[in-house]
């Protein structure tokens, strides 16, 4: 069945959508909502932050006091809420239990699940046509869970539908690897959740390779470590495309967020206690199998690992920009991030995982009324915190309902990593590059004593 509306009410009456029921969704929601605009909220799982529930398992690196946005907050007072302790780490699970679902239960009717959203154009206009287009309103494609398909109208659409139903893959150049998918039933695209006896026995005694270098990786690491250290056989074998180097590990004790850093220290503890073997400069090209079934993974370079019963590829995740095509977007070329934004969270140049607040401005596209944000506004950057996404919304909802002193307004201080990244020695296969804020550069040799490199010159990068 298709169900049509019309477009042609008054865009003032139509509501904003907002694409995905995820933390920052239902943070943009509640933010409309405190300023008098009608948010219909539209998620395609079948509950409110579903994303994060796939993830459940996972603890977070940020406190419940970093977790939870003002706005929500308010929504939240009135219904007998109580707020989690701010000090504590919550899981996935314990953020979607606690805080989305009863923000979404606040914000009632206005949240609707099951319902995907296939695809975004101005009413009746395609991406070609200029005339009265910045008139029109949105027209939203939907597909529900019972296999139904709609057009709804939108004065305005906001995308927090995040990244996470696109992992990238184990290949080196981004695209899969030969023969990944192939071996897709050895594979897997996220952390394993070890307290699942399906899934621990799936890699206890096993050898699993894990291929990444992010939070993620050094979770899925530090677990394995866990399974090994209980003597069950476990080994995991760390594919990393650069060198190890003094930023590898995240910034350790000096990051603003010590349970960020602390997840990089585990890491760092699963080598060193000879749990995971790390191979370096390592860019998979093919995933064969061998004679028992199990994988050998082999760079471009033709270096050839020992088989392996399980490969872990958590390689970040990519925005879904299919649905967006009759959109006039401004994206940056590498990293699919708003155009603005993209020199702040750049991995290529200098980034201390710091990111300057920024709002409604940076966030605009040549399509007047459209906004990418949260997860999804930083593109395949990996430094997304939830705390930026509130401080985008709560811009993002002050410009729709015109009130741009409050939107331009700087509201948030973010944490830094202690940690310069940058791929300027990304070829290096002895180290990572450091930059100018990262701790003393040193070249950890596994099994050795640590051999400290010269720092990096230049400096003051940092504050700037
Ligand atoms: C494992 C992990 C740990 C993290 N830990 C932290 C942390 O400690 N601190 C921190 O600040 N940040 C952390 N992050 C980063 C970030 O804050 C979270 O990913 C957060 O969930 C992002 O919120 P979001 O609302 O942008 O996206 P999501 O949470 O991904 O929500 C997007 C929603 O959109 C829905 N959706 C997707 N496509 C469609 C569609 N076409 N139509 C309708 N609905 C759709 C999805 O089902 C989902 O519910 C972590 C991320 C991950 C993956």
């Amino acid at each position: 069945m298709t169900t049509q509306a019309t477009p042609e009410q008054a865009a003032p009456e139509l509501p904003v959508v907002v694409i995905g029921a995820g933390p920052v969704g239902l943070a943009a929601a509640a933010q409309l909502a405190g300023r008098g605009i009608e948010p219909l909220v539209l998620e395609a799982g079948d509950r409110a932050g579903a994303a994060v529930r796939e993830w459940a398992h996972v603890r977070l690196f940020s406190t419940w006091a970093e977790l939870t946005d003002p706005a929500a907050e308010k929504l939240l007072a009135p219904t007998g809420w109580t707020r989690p302790d701010p000090a504590a780490y919550p899981t996935g699970g314990e953020w979607a239990e606690r805080y989305l679902q009863p923000l979404a239960d606040a914000l009632g009717d206005r949240v609707r699940t099951g319902v995907r959203v296939t695809g975004v154009a101005r009413a009746g206009r395609d991406r070609v046509v200029d005339a009265d287009r910045a008139g029109r309103p949105f027209a939203v494609h939907v597909e529900t869970a019972d296999g139904r398909e709609e057009r709804l109208h939108a004065r305005a659409v906001v995308d927090a539908s995040g990244t996470w139903a696109v992992p990238g893959p184990a290949g080196g150049d981004g695209l899969p690897a030969l023969g990944e998918r192939a071996a897709a039933s050895r594979i897997s695209y996220r952390v394993p959740d070890l307290s699942d006896p399906a899934v621990r026995a799936r890699y206890s005694g096993k050898r699993t390779a894990v291929i990444g270098s992010g939070a993620s990786a050094f979770t899925a690491l530090a677990a394995l470590a866990g399974l090994a250290r209980s003597g069950d056989g476990t080994r995991a074998v760390w594919v990393l495309r650069r060198g190890i180097g003094g930023s590898t590990f995240g910034g350790g004790e000096a990051d603003q967020l010590p349970a960020r850093g602390a997840l990089g220290l585990a890491a760092k503890a699963a080598v060193d206690e000879g749990h995971a073997d790390a191979v370096t400069g390592f860019r998979t090209g093919s995933v064969e199998r061998d004679g028992d079934g199990r994988l050998v993974l082999t760079a471009e370079d033709g270096r050839r690992l020992d088989p392996v019963d399980e490969v872990v590829v958590l390689t970040g995740l990519r925005p879904d920009l299919s649905f967006l095509s009759e959109l006039r977007l401004g994206l940056d070329e590498r990293l699919q991030a708003p155009l603005a934004l993209a020199p702040e969270i750049d991995p290529n140049q200098h980034s201390c995982g710091s990111v300057r607040p920024h709002g409604h401005r940076e966030l605009a596209h040549p399509e007047d009324g459209f906004y990418l944000v949260g997860m999804k506004s930083y593109g395949r950057a990996p430094t997304f915190l939830a705390l930026t996404g509130y401080e985008q919304v709560r811009s993002v909802a002050a410009a729709l309902a015109g009130d741009l002193e409050s939107a331009d307004r700087v509201e948030l201080t973010l944490p830094e990593t202690g940690v310069c990244g940058g791929a300027g020695l990304f070829d290096d296969a002895a180290q990572d590059g450091g930059g100018c804020c990262a701790p003393a550069p040193q070249l950890l040799r596994i099994g050795a004593a640590p051999a400290v490199l010269p720092a990096a010159e230049g400096g003051g990068c940092c504050g700037s």
